[in-house]
């Protein structure tokens, strides 16, 4: 992000807190609800800061506590997406601040020496956003172009099967397909297999069963959600923006995403869910704050 734009996000953040904003949002919007927030490879010092703040207005849950019914006050479950390598050096503040929180991990990069698509090169090279609105077959077929093969060894940018095994104690581990395609671009076969074989994956690493999901990327549709039902996940959280409880359809929980490098004025601002209901409704996702989907 260029230096101008860091510095009006700062100062939108400033007024949203200042305001009180971002305290008519926790007694109207968020309530007694859970907000799953949704960060991927933070620092620990700046993760460190984020609960620290957070413990002082809500209450800090797993995940699946959205089922169990209010206690009345703001709760806040925490949310990883992929499985970064990175993520290991978060447990000792998870143990610190006494949270439990749940990593969705791309089942067959995790545990090997395997690059998630998009931390390759050759992703770069060809353009994320472009990979990403092609269909799946011709997005493999496009990074092969560019040296990534998805199931072939290369440098390992997910968590390893010692650091997955000195984490359990303290963290959730959980499903987000296989190797993480948009998966309202692959075949039904493609699809069913990223959701299915992922679950079986990660109960044979855990040994322990495997009930929840999150869409990568934040997209599905109708046909995922049959899918990630049919194949025994009790919920499966998207990137639809705003909160969660025991009303929620579970197979549509809803996010707040967090920047991984969020000072702490603009993590009380994105709190609110306004910046990301903001920049949804700027790319198209309309007024119900649903990620816009293609
Ligand atoms: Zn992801």
């Amino acid at each position: 992000m260029n230096r101008g734009r860091a510095l009006i996000k700062e100062v939108l953040a400033a007024l949203v807190v200042r305001t009180g904003i971002a305290r008519a949002t926790r007694a109207w919007l968020w309530r007694d609800r859970v907000a799953i927030l949704l960060y991927h490879d933070p620092d620990p010092a700046t993760l460190d800061r984020h609960l620290t703040y957070l413990r002082n207005i809500c209450e800090l849950v797993p995940l699946t506590d959205v089922t169990v019914p209010s206690r009345g006050r703001p709760r806040a479950a925490i949310t990883f997406d992929d499985g970064h390598v990175g993520n290991a050096k978060l447990l000792p503040v998870f143990i610190k601040h006494q949270v439990r929180p749940t990593i969705f991990l791309c089942s067959s990069i995790v545990g090997r020496s395997r690059s998630h698509w998009w931390l390759h090169p050759g992703s770069l090279e060809a353009g994320h956003e472009r990979l990403k609105r092609m269909t799946n077959t011709e997005r493999l077929a496009e990074l092969a172009a560019h040296g990534y093969h998805q199931d072939a060894d290369d440098r390992a940018t997910g968590l390893s099967t010692d650091q997955i095994e000195a984490m359990r104690a303290h963290v959730d581990f959980q499903a987000h397909t296989r190797f993480h395609p948009v998966l309202t671009r692959c075949s039904d076969s493609e699809c069913a297999d990223e959701i299915g074989t992922s679950k079986h994956e990660i109960e044979t690493l855990l040994r322990d069963a495997c009930e929840h999901f999150a869409y990568p990327n934040g997209n599905y549709g109708d046909r995922e959600v049959c899918f990630v039902a049919a194949a025994g996940y009790k919920s499966a959280r998207t990137c639809d923006v705003g909160w969660s409880d025991h009303r929620s359809d579970p197979f549509r929980l809803r996010t707040i995403i967090i920047d991984d490098d969020a000072s702490t004025r603009r993590f009380a601002a994105q709190l609110t869910g306004i910046p990301l209901f903001l920049h949804y409704l700027k790319k198209g996702g309309g007024w119900k704050g649903q990620f816009p989907q293609f």
